[in-house]
C-alpha cells in the first residue's frame, strides 16, 4: 500500500491542489482533497489518469500493422513512455489474409495486457475518403469476412471502422453492435441522413472526426454533423495541430463536452522516430517536419503524435486540464467498454501519468507499478 500526495490531482470533475490518493496493489482505493494524514510519497506537478489511445497504428519506428509481436511491443513501449497506459492496436486496410494473420499474431499481446484490443480501420471504407488506405484493397462490408476476423482475434477485436453508405454497411454496424463491439463511422462519404441512421443503428464512435469525411457544410452536414448531433456518439480528434485547427478542437469540446471527445494519436511508426521515409499498409509515406503524407498522393497519412502532446495541444487551444484529461482517458476508456480505468477514483486501476508544469511526462504508472 502506498499513499501519494499530489501537488495537483486531476479527478473526474476537478483539480485537487493539493490532493492525495491511496494505491493498494494495482488499484486506487481512496482519493481525498488536501494533504494526507499519513506519510506519503510526494508527486510534484500534475497527476492524471494514464492515457487511453483508442486509435494508434505504431510509434518509435515500429508498427502494429503486420502483427509482428516484437514490433508491436516496441510501439506499445514507445507510447507508454508518453503516458499511454491502455491502447488499441489499429490495423490499416490490408488484403484479408494479411489482416487475419495480423489479428491472430496480436492475440497474445492482448492476453498479456500489452494491448487492450484491436481496432480494424478497414477494409470496409469508402474509396472517395480512403486517406492513407490503399483504395485497391477496400472491400464492401462483408459479414462473413468480419466473422472470420472476429474468430481469428478470439475476442480481441474491439472496434471496427465502417463506411455506412457502402452496400451492407448498415448491416455490419448492426452486427457489431449486437456483438457488443464498437462500430465506428469513418473514412466515409455518407450524407447526414445515412450517417445519422448509422448512429441510430448502433454506431457509437466517429473515427477521427473531420478527417476522412466530407467537410462540414451548413446545408450538407454529412458525417461530421451527424456525429456531433447524435447525443451519444463519441468523436475522435487527432489533435496534432496538423489534422485539425485548434479552434475546431476547442469548438468541438464546447459543443459536445469532454464526455464525448476522445483524443487519439492515429500515430504511425514514424512517431518519435524522426523525419524520413516510412511505410503504412503497403504505401510509401514521407515524413517532413513531423507531418506524414502518402508519397504518391500527398494525402495526410497517420500522425506522429503522442497522447501527452495531444493533451498539451488541447490545453493550448483553451480546453481545461480536467476536460483534456477526460478526453485522453475516461471518455476513450468508456467508448471501448473499459470501466475499470481512465479516472483517478476509488476502484479504478492505478494507471497514472505525472506531468510537470509544462505538461511534459515525468513518470508513468500502470496498475500501480512505475514504468
Ligand atoms: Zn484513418
Amino acid at each position: 500500500m502506498t499513499i501519494y500526495a499530489a501537488e495537483r490531482l486531476v479527478t473526474p470533475h476537478e483539480v485537487l491542489a493539493p490532493g492525495w490518493f491511496r494505491v493498494d496493489g494495482d488499484r486506487i482505493t481512496e482519493v481525498g482533497a488536501g494533504s494526507p494524514a499519513e506519510t506519503a510519497e510526494r508527486l510534484d506537478g500534475w497527476v492524471l489518469p494514464g492515457f487511453v489511445d483508442m486509435h494508434v497504428h505504431g510509434g518509435g519506428g515500429a508498427s502494429f500493422t503486420t502483427g509482428d509481436p516484437e514490433q508491436a511491443r516496441r510501439a506499445a513501449a514507445f507510447h507508454r513512455r508518453h503516458g499511454t497506459t491502455t491502447m488499441l492496436a489499429s490495423l490499416v486496410t490490408a488484403p484479408p489474409e494479411q489482416l487475419l494473420a495480423a489479428v491472430r499474431e496480436l492475440v497474445p499481446l492482448v492476453a498479456d495486457g500489452t494491448l487492450a484490443g484491436v481496432h480494424l480501420e478497414g477494409p470496409f471504407l469508402a474509396e472517395a475518403r480512403c486517406g492513407a488506405h490503399d483504395p485497391e484493397l477496400l472491400l464492401e462490408p462483408d459479414g462473413e469476412l468480419l466473422d472470420d476476423l472476429l474468430r481469428a482475434g478470439c475476442g480481441t477485436v474491439r472496434m471496427v471502422t465502417v463506411a455506412p453508405e457502402r452496400p451492407g454497411g448498415m448491416d455490419l454496424i448492426k452486427k457489431l453492435a449486437a456483438a457488443d463491439l464498437v462500430a465506428a463511422v469513418g473514412h466515409s462519404d455518407a450524407t447526414f441522413d445515412v450517417a445519422a441512421e448509422a448512429f441510430r443503428a448502433g454506431a457509437t464512435v466517429a473515427t477521427h472526426l473531420f478527417n476522412g469525411m466530407p467537410p462540414l457544410h451548413h446545408r450538407k452536414p454529412g458525417v461530421v454533423g451527424a456525429a456531433l448531433h447524435h447525443p451519444a456518439a463519441v468523436v475522435e480528434l487527432i489533435n496534432d495541430g496538423v489534422h485539425l485547427h485548434p479552434a475546431v478542437v476547442a469548438g468541438v469540446f464546447a459543443q459536445v463536452g469532454s464526455e464525448r471527445v476522445a483524443l487519439v494519436t492515429d500515430a504511425m511508426s514514424a512517431a518519435g522516430a524522426g523525419d524520413g521515409e516510412y511505410e503504412l499498409g503497403g504505401q510509401r509515406v514521407r515524413v517532413a517536419n513531423g507531418v506524414a503524407r502518402i508519397a504518391a498522393t500527398g494525402s495526410i497519412a497517420g500522425s506522429t503524435l503522442t497522447m501527452d502532446a495531444a493533451v498539451r495541444a488541447a490545453v493550448a487551444a483553451g480546453v481545461s486540464v480536467v476536460d483534456a484529461s477526460r478526453a485522453a482517458s475516461g471518455t476513450p476508456a468508456r467508448a471501448i467498454g473499459l470501466v475499470d480505468r481512465g479516472e483517478i477514483a476509488a476502484g479504478q486501476r492505478a494507471d497514472l501519468v505525472v506531468l510537470d508544469d509544462d505538461l511534459q511526462v515525468r513518470r508513468v504508472a500502470r496498475g500501480g507499478r512505475w514504468q
